[in-house]
């Protein structure tokens, strides 16, 4: 008998609740019973993402979400300022060549957070970037950037700052509004607890600007007509309603919890498995700027990372991540977002000692354990 655990940093596990509310009979969507659920996501939206804008929900995974930033805000030949330290900085600047907007790289060395001080230089220097692209925690490589920092910088320049918090929201603090961040993306699959489905976006007066001035051709993507839906209720296609349902149990949970609350738990199962694997004598890849949503560490030298990923998941049910692209075999990267307790830090540190020893690596058996339980003892 296996039984099946995930600490991957997306899908991560579903609470029962959601699970169960997403059992019950399918309703229609231009009803007033689908339109009160709406409502009720909408105002959740805006408490999760600390904004009093407005959230779209939009049937797509995280990367719907993207893109519609990308098409809504900028039109072919505009310059933008993408910030690159991963896989997923890699996708804004993907995202903005298949428009035709010209890419500015800020490329920060996979591990390390962006210099907002960069930022600013980069902005100076090119006066024309009419939005700046970056990401709260770069998934890839386990770090969170300074958004409150890179918002300050942006704030005082004609550039919005559009953040893909696609893993981030719901697991570190972003306030959106507070902070003057222009444009949040998240999806579902990650921190809000839900199955992948839908992506959300906010913006700011500043943003609708221009998504006013896009001449970029868009139409499933066109936040002007999910704007003018939302304000009737509605959406402008076939509402997710199934994962809108859910996503109204997972934030009741959350808001029982309080924001504070909720960052707090993922700084300390952060906090646990950083202390975790350092005592199994294997390095974290982001020392310096290292994610409270997700911890990547090196693989030992000598050792197959991707065969120890494979059979932690595989021969013992736990599914942890691998390393991407170049990476790929050199970190495994163990989530902690979302619907995630001491105990199952616990279990896949356990599962990764065990298979660490199968595997012929010298470390003192139980030290990961004993150094995360150290953690949850101070709370
Ligand atoms: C998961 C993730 C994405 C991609 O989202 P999809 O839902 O797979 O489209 C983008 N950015 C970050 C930071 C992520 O963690």
């Amino acid at each position: 008998m296996k039984k099946e655990y995930l600490l991957t940093p997306g899908p991560t596990p579903l609470p029962p609740q959601v699970s169960l509310a997403m059992a019950k009979p399918i309703i229609h969507h231009r009803t007033p019973q689908f339109q009160e659920i709406l409502k009720e996501a909408s105002a959740g939206l805006k408490w999760a993402f600390q904004t009093a804008n407005d959230v779209f929900i939009i049937s797509a995974s995280g990367t719907g979400a993207m893109e519609a930033a990308v098409v809504n805000l900028l039109s072919c030949g505009d310059a933008a300022l993408v910030v690159q330290g991963g896989k997923f900085g890699e996708r804004w600047t993907e995202l903005c060549k298949a428009y035709g907007i010209k890419a500015e790289v800020v490329d920060v060395e996979w591990g390390k957070a962006v210099s907002p001080e960069e930022i600013a230089k980069r902005l100076k220097a090119n006066p024309q970037i009419k939005a700046v692209f970056a990401t709260l925690c770069e998934t890839s490589t386990g770090v969170d950037n300074d958004i409150q920092a890179i918002a300050a910088v942006v704030k005082q320049t004609p550039a919005v700052l559009a953040v893909d918090a696609i893993s981030g929201l719901g697991a570190v603090d972003l306030k959106t509004d507070a902070w003057g961040v222009d444009v949040v993306v998240a999806g579902s699959q990650k921190g809000l607890m839900l199955p992948p489905g839908l992506g959300f976006i906010s913006l700011s007066a500043k943003a609708w600007k221009l998504v006013e001035e896009s001449k970029t051709g868009r139409y499933y993507l066109d936040l002007r007509k999910a704007k003018k839906a939302l304000d009737k209720n509605d959406t402008p296609f076939t509402s997710g309603i199934t994962l809108i349902i859910a996503l109204n149990e997972a934030l009741k949970l959350m808001q029982a919890d309080g924001l504070e609350n909720i960052f707090k738990r993922h700084r300390v199962m952060a906090d646990a498995t950083r202390a975790a694997v350092k005592a199994l004598g294997m390095e974290l890849f982001a020392p310096t700027a290292a994610s409270d949503g997700v911890t990547a560490a090196k693989v030992p030298a000598g050792l197959d990372g991707e065969k120890l990923v494979k059979t932690m998941r595989d021969t013992y049910g736990v599914t942890i991540a691998g390393g991407q692209e170049e990476l790929k075999g050199k970190v495994i990267r163990i989530a902690h977002m979302g619907y995630i307790a001491e105990s199952d830090i616990i279990l896949g540190i356990t599962c990764l000692e065990k298979v660490l020893a199968q595997m012929g690596y010298k470390f003192n058996l139980g030290a990961g354990v004993k150094a995360a339980e150290e953690v949850f003892l101070k709370g």
